[in-house]
């Protein structure tokens, strides 16, 4: 039987093998970004396969986002679905009919039986083993039928599913690149199945079967599947499969410890789209949860990471994920990055949040929108970590505004005749020269805070409250500047007329 599989390519295959049972999460994306990270590197190849086995949970609409979040990422694969590749299919559930080859080359090889026990049957024998208080192993039951037995069982359409023979006494040996030296003794595992009686098969058996058969070179993957290695190292020394190099990446937990969950904030890459942060801060930020150049670095463009990111540097201890970490990077991306970028995702964000709210009629269309954008940019760049704050910073100068009760009533019982400073200010602006510039605005509107003998931090609360609908605005001055003078005049006269 040709049971040996040589991997003669030296070139390094690493594979990113999400299950698709939600959204593309934080931890999932940092075992996506090491592996593409890590093939970039050393030029070998980044290998995408969606393990769709489990048929309850699988959800074509979720195997989408995911490729979608990725791409975002930018995490372009080389090998996979929507790619070519010389090793597909590259998704599980169009590969049960190789699960079942080598399952039948295992069997005849004698390192894998049929089982016909019943689930039931085998749920009362792990009960029985748990009220003695002892480990439950599966007793070998069906390894013990004759080949003439199990032809019966099969013919006579009994359920049956395949189960690996584990050698006995034996010591399993490999070393992960974080976790160092693992030694197992076969003793502690079971007989485990390969293919269920459903015909789908088990997680340890099929990623192993495709690893070797996908000719993946180094497996970069989460910790909590550190257990599961010895299991899949068997199925390896089975077909006498290479076995790949180990690296198990530490757990992320939430700032309290627990295991990372919604509770702890946003934590699918979906999300962070649509609140407006940029790629290079997500990536920038998933690369230091478990890897680390310094202890003093936090900022790393990707080209950056491409060049200092090793395997060898990725810690044991648990990373922490702090969403204000997050937020402070993407701040920090969204000050250094170049107006002509700004202004794109400024553009497409609000034309996102024009789309959900169902606004098409924007309140000052005498300017294209990208050159508004492109003049409000010096007004928010520095103060805003989202896109999404600087659409809700921003909003007024294209929406209509409606004023609360609260704000029509804001002056009622202040020593303050709002209408009168706001004559003022509509003759003053109607008067200002066409070009309507913030210097301009601003001497003007001084002057009354002079001729009033009035602070005039308070005729610029009443100004911002009619203009802006809101006692906090960007710079006031040039915020007016971009409403434009016709818009300007028209919010003012909007408000005198609702405070009369
Ligand atoms: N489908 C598994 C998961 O999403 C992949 C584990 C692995 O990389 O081997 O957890």
């Amino acid at each position: 039987m040709n049971i040996k599989k040589e991997n003669n390519n030296k070139e390094i295959r690493v594979r990113f093998a999400p299950s698709p049972t939600g959204y593309l999460h934080v931890g999932s994306a940092r075992t996506a970004f090491f592996n593409w990270l890590y093939a970039t590197k050393t030029g070998g190849k980044f290998i995408l396969r969606i393990e769709d086995t489990d048929i309850a949970r699988h959800q074509e609409e979720t195997i989408n986002l995911i490729l979608k979040s990725l791409k975002w990422l930018g995490l372009n694969w080389d090998e996979g679905p929507e790619a070519s590749g010389e090793y597909g299919p590259y998704r599980q559930s169009l590969r049960t009919s190789i699960y079942k080859r080598y399952s039948q080359e295992l069997i005849q090889a004698k390192k894998a039986y049929h089982c016909f026990c019943s689930p039931e049957e085998l749920k009362e024998k792990r009960k029985n083993k748990t009220i003695e208080g002892k480990p439950y192993k599966y007793d070998r039951k069906c390894l013990k039928f004759s080949s003439k037995d199990i032809k019966y069982n099969i013919d006579s359409g009994k359920p049956y599913a395949i189960r690996f023979l584990v050698p006995e006494n034996k010591t399993i040996n490999f070393k992960d690149t974080v976790y160092g030296n693992i030694t197992v003794n076969t003793d502690s595992i079971e007989d485990f199945i390969i293919i269920r009686s459903n015909g789908l098969p088990t997680y340890n058996y099929s990623v192993a079967i495709d690893d070797a058969l996908m000719k993946i070179t180094h497996v970069i993957r989460g910790e909590d599947h550190l257990s599961n290695t010895p299991k899949q190292i068997l199925i390896y020394n089975a077909f006498n499969f290479n076995i790949p190099n180990f690296t198990h990446l530490p757990m992320i937990l939430g700032q309290d410890g627990q295991k990372l969950s919604k509770r702890h904030g946003s934590i699918s890459i979906e999300k962070y789209i649509e609140e407006g942060f940029v790629r290079e801060a997500i990536l920038n930020y998933l690369a230091l949860l478990g890897w680390s150049y310094n202890e003093k670095t936090t900022i790393f463009t990707t080209s950056e990471l491409i060049k200092k990111f090793e395997l060898s540097s990725i810690n044991k201890k648990p990373a922490k994920f702090d969403y204000n970490k997050l937020l402070w990077i993407n701040g920090y991306y969204i000050r250094n990055m170049e107006n002509s970028r700004l202004k794109q995702l400024l553009e497409k964000q609000i034309r996102n949040y024009l789309a959900s709210k169902n606004i098409i009629d924007l309140e000052n269309r005498i300017e294209p929108l990208d050159q508004k954008i492109e003049k409000i940019i010096p007004l928010i760049k520095e103060r805003i970590k989202t896109l999404k704050e600087g659409i809700d910073l921003i909003s007024p100068f294209f929406i209509k505004i409606s004023y609360s009760d609260e704000l029509a009533t804001y002056f009622k019982n202040k020593e303050i005749d709002a209408t009168d400073i706001l004559n003022r200010v509509y003759k003053t602006l109607s008067e200002v020269s066409s070009k309507f510039h913030a210097k301009d605005i601003e001497k003007n509107l001084r002057l009354i805070s002079e001729r009033l003998n009035l602070n005039f931090r308070k005729i610029a609360e009443v100004i911002r409250i009619a203009v802006w609908n809101s006692t906090i605005s960007p710079p006031l001055f040039e915020t007016i500047e971009i409403l434009g003078k016709e818009l300007t005049l028209k919010r003012i006269n909007e408000y005198m007329g609702i405070i009369l």
